[in-house]
């Protein structure tokens, strides 16, 4: 076996892909000689062998799919940096345009002018939201005199992980509405225990990681509206649209979830995810621009003239953004419209053939985005959501089983994110392997008779997304 760190005579005639590309990799030292880009290249593809095929990984929400335009689109940009406005003041008015049909379709008021930015994810721009309300929170209180030294933010146990980071991260004590078996979205309903005058902003899903439930967006905002009629006290709400923001426009004209709502101040949501682009593309728009607080726009001229920078990141592929161009152009309102249909009802065809099956009970009543949730029968004993998903595992099928968040975690969950690529005939052949584990599990016993887990590492899986 050649070392990469040993010399091998790549220019000899006799030198063949099998000895070139037949090394070991070197663990902790840095290569010492390169290998021909054929070898590097099949070597770097031998190591993903055995990864997950993301077409096959039910757990994300992450787009594996594009057409081939919208590939080549994403190669033609992607050795260009987004941030440097002056080079591409064209990709820069791309964004600029598409904040502006994204504040439009998401119903913001059509006498303001609005304001957002492309981000990493939803991660950095459920940042920079969160950091929006937290500057307004204290330069509000500080006008009026009052304390402005302890911030807290109020979320459902149902968050994504990003919440946390933000909290901790930017010093915002974290609020957290703890779930129960049977409901799993934040309501209004404990909200007098955790809202008060400290509280910058009230974070509502729309199509959450765990059940692709949202939140009760309506009756949150209006129990913040009776709570300002009582105190007086006026608190926005943020809605965290990562996966909902995609789909609620389209499939779900006449809800109200979004800017219609006049205490919703901004919102987020993953080009990633249900955008259609390859990751990693967010979303953060606001109401209006003064809710972007002045203070957290920084004018550098590093890059030739005088630009703005507001992101917490500076450079960043420039590939999704144009990407994301292509698509709405490519698809407009109605191709979305026509590819959320389709998925959905291949969503609830997955959950009908699993239901049916008798095996599982679903958890997803109120269901938006097409995420199929189910939980076994509680009759079930002989094996768990945990054995269920090693056993499709075989078939190369991904699906994450997980315990809930508190106060739920006796609740196991067995969950699908049903993408658009995944086609009827694919959901069917999902359904049909799910169900022939769950056959060959009754027979012959899962792990389940050992003492019921609270698996520690699946705990969070399903947030990582
Ligand atoms: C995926 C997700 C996030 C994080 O988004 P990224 O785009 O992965 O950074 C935040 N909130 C919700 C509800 C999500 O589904």
């Amino acid at each position: 076996m050649n070392r990469l760190n040993n010399e091998i005579d790549t220019q000899s005639e006799m030198t063949s892909m099998y000895d070139e590309f037949n090394i070991e990799v070197p663990e902790n030292a840095f290569p010492r000689h390169g290998l021909s880009a054929r070898a590097a290249s099949a070597l770097v593809a031998s190591d993903e062998w055995t990864d997950t095929n993301p077409m096959l990984n039910m757990s994300s929400f992450v787009t594996t799919f594009a057409e081939p335009e919208a590939v080549e689109t994403g190669r033609r940009n992607m050795f260009k940096n987004y941030i440097d406005h002056d080079m591409y003041p064209q990709l820069f008015a791309m964004e600029r345009r598409m904040v502006r049909w994204l504040h439009e379709l998401w119903n913001g008021p059509k006498d303001v002018e609005p304001y957002g930015a492309a981000t990493i994810g939803s991660s950095e721009a459920c940042m920079l939201a969160g950091l929006a309300h937290k500057w307004n929170w204290r330069r509000n209180r500080e006008k009026s005199g009052k304390d402005a030294s302890h911030p807290n933010m109020v979320t459902g146990g149902n968050v994504q992980i990003v919440w946390k980071k933000f909290l901790r991260y930017f010093d915002v004590e974290p609020r957290i509405v703890p779930l129960k078996p049977g409901n799993y979205r934040l309501t209004a309903e404990h909200l007098d225990q955790y809202v008060d005058e400290n509280t910058i902003a009230v974070v509502a899903i729309a199509g959450q990681t765990f059940t692709g439930e949202d939140d009760d967006i309506q009756a949150i905002h209006d129990w913040l509206d009776a709570y300002e009629k009582k105190t007086g006290v006026s608190i926005p709400m943020h809605i965290d649209g990562a996966s909902g923001g995609f789909v609620n426009p389209f499939l779900y004209p006449d809800y109200e979830w979004d800017f219609r709502l006049p205490r919703v101040q901004s919102i987020n949501a993953s080009g990633h995810k249900f955008g259609l682009t390859p990751p990693g593309l967010g979303w953060v728009v606001f109401r209006e621009r003064k809710v972007f607080n002045e203070e957290l726009i920084f004018y550098v001229n590093y890059l030739g003239g005088e630009m703005p920078t507001a992101t917490l990141n500076f450079s960043r592929n420039a590939a999704p953004v144009a990407v994301q161009y292509y698509q709405f152009l490519r698809l407009g309102f109605d191709g979305y419209k026509r590819v959320m249909t389709h998925t959905l009802a291949n969503a609830v065809a997955l959950r009908e053939a699993l239901v049916q099956s008798g095996y599982f009970r679903i958890m997803n009543e109120t269901q938006r985005i097409p995420v199929v949730a189910v939980t076994l029968d509680p009759r079930i004993t002989r094996f768990n959501e945990f054995d269920v998903s090693n056993k499709v595992r075989e078939k190369g099928w991904v699906l994450s089983a997980y315990s809930m968040p508190a106060d739920a975690e006796e609740v196991r969950s067995l969950r699908v994110v049903v993408r658009p690529h995944i086609n009827h005939n694919v959901a069917m052949n999902l359904a049909r392997d799910i169900i022939a584990a769950c056959r060959y599990l009754e027979e012959h016993g899962g792990t389940a008779t050992a003492p019921k887990l609270h698996a520690q590492p699946h705990k969070l899986s399903p947030a990582k997304c």
